[in-house]
């Protein structure tokens, strides 16, 4: 591409630059959110810190600057494995990279150091020890290097969670190389690991750029654990067929989940600490090249995995920390598409983790992880939005009412009666025990206990004495946690006792109720929104297509996600273009893979397609939007149908009348018909079929539409089928 200059670029000239890096190479049309910022900064030449949230496209920030150049851009990336993905992944798009580690051959080590000294390439991975070995110096001198991007950044501080010492050695490179600039990126940085950052790479006036920590596209779904295994089958059933992590405390646990998925019929495999080196890498590839659906593990599995489409991830308990909830979760959809985080938790994890802390052998430290601990059990059972108490923890004040992905918005969550009177009672007796004591004490009051220290206070003479006493201890603790959670009681000094804030005294004047659930009800693992990235999309299409991908990967021994996103084939399955100038226009096509897959894939599609008598080269409307957040309010082109729809006129005749093709008008139909709720499908669909959809419908279930057209032996239409289900289930939700 075109040579940038060193000095002043006009930003501008750098944004269509850019844009047209990223259509050509990745097939993506538009920036995430602070990216063209962070791209600029390497253009410019200036140096920068890059907090994004995993899948927040942090990669894209160095890499697509690097093919906008000449020279040379140096990636210091801490693992192996995650290197040789990147570098396949990058290739795969046409793009020049390389890396440096101990797993090559000396041959293809030679043919890479040649590459560099003749300044063939554009990106070059390397671990952050073998940068600094004098060999490599002496390599990097001459190769005309524009900037250094450091990725997982955080490894420098001993502040954050995974230090490494080799990192420190990286504050050299702006002595060594005074012409480049550096860039760091991380996905998890507090202010003060932010710093350090900054510091210890020594810096200079360093661009800043920190994202919004919150992944909207995930779906955080938190129960009490009841019985473990059937939870666990419920949300694997959802997404049969996709990839999915199970966390687990215990080796043990990992063996007993993985053989019992598997006794079910389920794929999966084990992977912790105790197994062999070679089986871990082994169970890893098979999970990376989609040969295994599910991945049961403890936390040994997931630093530098980045396979962008596991659909969900579940933790079969409790986990240790926040810091390591929001991490291990995190490897959920970081291709951007909706996914789910369940958590089964009870009272035990909290037991098991303190006894580990307790019989570990490090000296520090355990006053933190205690810490730790205690906030992520509050966390499990406060009534927060997930989203926006995760945040918090973390610095961020999200502003959110209803995120619409969260048990706690979802209102998957039993209101207890009357919160406002339950609450009362809490906090009154939190006052009559002179807001001297903490949650255990004051639940043991409210439940009438008679424990020595209790009587010995006298405390089973105050007013609130036994006024729970038909609740469990362990329901009142909850509440306890639910009322400090909406800042009602404060915890406070070293034994955490519990006192009133001012909104507590809200509360006890009746002019503020709280939000207080029924925590000992069992709770089905349903309700949970988000089809919306599925809409459009031929289920059975897209099998076919994963089906090619995972040969291909196999083929090339890549990871499937190399070949294509689950972005990518939904947005086929959805758009199903017919030409090859069509494929070009899905998200994640660029030119190389246009080249490489293009023929085959489009014959799939065109086969799948007649053969299905489906429609092709739908149109883009906001349905097929890659956009997670903007799926819901209906395009201005739909609305502008709508009044036709509402007047009574058929598809073929709205389609006349708005001059729009057959296939979007019946886009918009669909849209009409969700947006303004309408449950009677006769008005499009002859009566008679419609009483067969609707039963076929109700003995396979609402889903895919596949199997309702099985069902009905390929004899009714995927629209006919599509607008009776999409009314079915606008009479569904109105019922309840
Ligand atoms: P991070 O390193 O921040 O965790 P990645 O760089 O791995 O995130 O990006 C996550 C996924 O999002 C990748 O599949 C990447 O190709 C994709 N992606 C990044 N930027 C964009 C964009 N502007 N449009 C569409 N997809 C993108
Ligand atoms: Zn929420």
């Amino acid at each position: 591409m075109a040579t940038q200059s060193k000095t002043n670029p006009n930003p501008t000239d750098t944004k269509s630059q850019l844009s047209e890096a990223l259509q050509q190479y990745w097939g993506y049309d538009k920036f995430r959110p602070l990216q063209l910022d962070a791209m600029q900064a390497v253009l410019s030449d200036r140096d920068s810190l890059v907090v994004f949230p995993t899948g927040g496209g942090k990669s894209l920030c160095f890499q697509a600057p690097a093919v906008c150049r000449d020279g040379l851009g140096v990636v210091v990336s801490p693992l192996i494995s995650l290197m040789k993905d990147q570098v396949d992944a990058l290739q795969a798009c046409g793009i020049k990279a390389e890396f440096l580690n101990s797993s090559l051959s000396r041959v293809e080590e030679e043919r890479i150091l040649n590459a560099v000294r003749a300044h063939e390439l554009q990106l070059l991975y390397v671990a952050p020890e073998r940068l600094l070995t004098d060999r490599t110096k002496q390599l990097l001198t001459g190769a005309n290097i524009n900037f250094f991007a450091i990725d997982e950044a955080h490894c420098v501080s001993q502040w954050g969670h995974d230090f490494r010492p080799e990192y420190r050695g990286l504050k050299i490179l702006k002595q060594l190389y005074p012409a480049a600039s550096v860039h760091a990126y991380t996905a998890t940085a507090t202010e003060q690991v932010r710093h350090d950052i900054a510091t210890q790479l020594g810096l200079v006036d360093p661009a800043i750029l920190v994202g919004s920590m919150d992944r909207p596209n995930l779906n955080y779904q938190i129960r009490r654990r009841q019985k473990g295994l059937d939870q666990l089958v419920d949300v694997i059933n959802k997404h049969k067929t996709e990839s999915g992590i199970v966390y687990c405390i215990s080796r043990k646990d990992v063996e007993k989940y993985s053989a019992a998925l598997n006794g079910l019929g389920f794929s999966s495999l084990p992977y912790h600490a105790g197994m062999s080196q070679e089986d871990r890498i082994r169970h890893q590839d098979a999970f990376l090249r989609e040969d295994v659906d599910i991945i049961v593990a403890t936390v040994a599995f997931g630093m530098g995995i980045d396979k962008s489409n596991v659909r969900y991830v579940i933790h079969a308990s409790m986990p240790k920390s926040l810091e390591a909830y929001q991490q291990e979760s995190g490897r959920a959809g970081r291709d951007g598409l909706d996914s789910e985080c369940w958590m089964f938790f009870n009272g035990g994890d909290f037991v098991t983790w303190k006894r580990m802390l307790d019989q570990s052998e490090a000296s520090t430290g355990k006053d933190a992880a205690l810490t730790a601990l205690n906030s992520i059990s509050q966390f499990c059972q406060g009534i927060q939005c997930r989203h926006v108490a995760l945040a918090k923890h973390f610095g961020e004040d999200l502003k959110s009412d209803s995120c619409g992905a969260c048990d706690v918005c979802l209102d998957d969550l039993e209101q207890v009666e009357d919160p406002l009177t339950l609450g009362q009672k809490i906090v009154s007796c939190v006052f009559r025990v002179d807001q001297r004591f903490g949650a255990d004490y004051v639940s043991q009051v409210l439940t009438g206990s008679s424990d020595k220290r209790i009587l010995q206070n006298q405390h089973d003479k105050v007013s609130t004495y036994g006024l729970l006493s038909s609740e469990s201890k362990r329901d009142v603790r909850t509440w306890i946690e639910q009322l400090t959670g909406q800042d009602y009681l404060a915890k406070s000094g070293e034994y955490n006792v519990l006192t009133i804030s001012e909104k507590g005294r809200e509360l006890l004047r009746g002019e503020s109720i709280p939000r207080l659930t029924q925590p000992s009800v069992a709770l089905p693992a349903g309700g949970s929104k988000s089809t919306a990235s599925w809409e459009g999309v031929d289920q059975a299409l897209f099998n076919v297509l994963r089906n090619a991908r995972s040969i291909e990967a196999k083929k090339r021994s890549v990871p499937a996600y190399v070949v294509f996103s689950d972005a990518s084939l939904r947005d086929m399955a959805r758009r199903r273009p017919s030409t090859l100038e069509g494929l070009r226009m899905i998200n994640g096509v660029g030119k190389q893979k246009l080249a490489d897959y293009g023929e085959q894939f489009l014959g799939l599609i065109t086969e799948h397609c007649q053969s299905n008598e489906l429609s092709v080269d739908v149109k883009p409307s906001v349905t097929t939007s890659n956009d997670a957040t903007a799926s819901k309010a209906p395009s201005a082109s739909a609305l502008a149908a709508f009044p036709h729809f509402e007047a009574g006129l058929s598809i073929e005749e709205v389609a006349k009348e708005t001059g729009r093709a057959l296939s979007t008008t019946k886009g918009y139909l669909s849209e009409y018909i969700r947006h303004k709720k309408v449950t009677d499908a006769t008005r499009w669909v002859d009566p008679e079929i419609v009483f067969q959809v609707t039963s076929a419908i109700q003995s396979v279930g609402v889903g895919p539409l596949k199997p309702v057209y099985v069902a009905l032996d390929e004899q009714v239409n995927y629209d006919a089928i599509r607008i009776v289900m999409t009314c079915m289930q606008n009479e569904v939700e109105s019922a309840d």
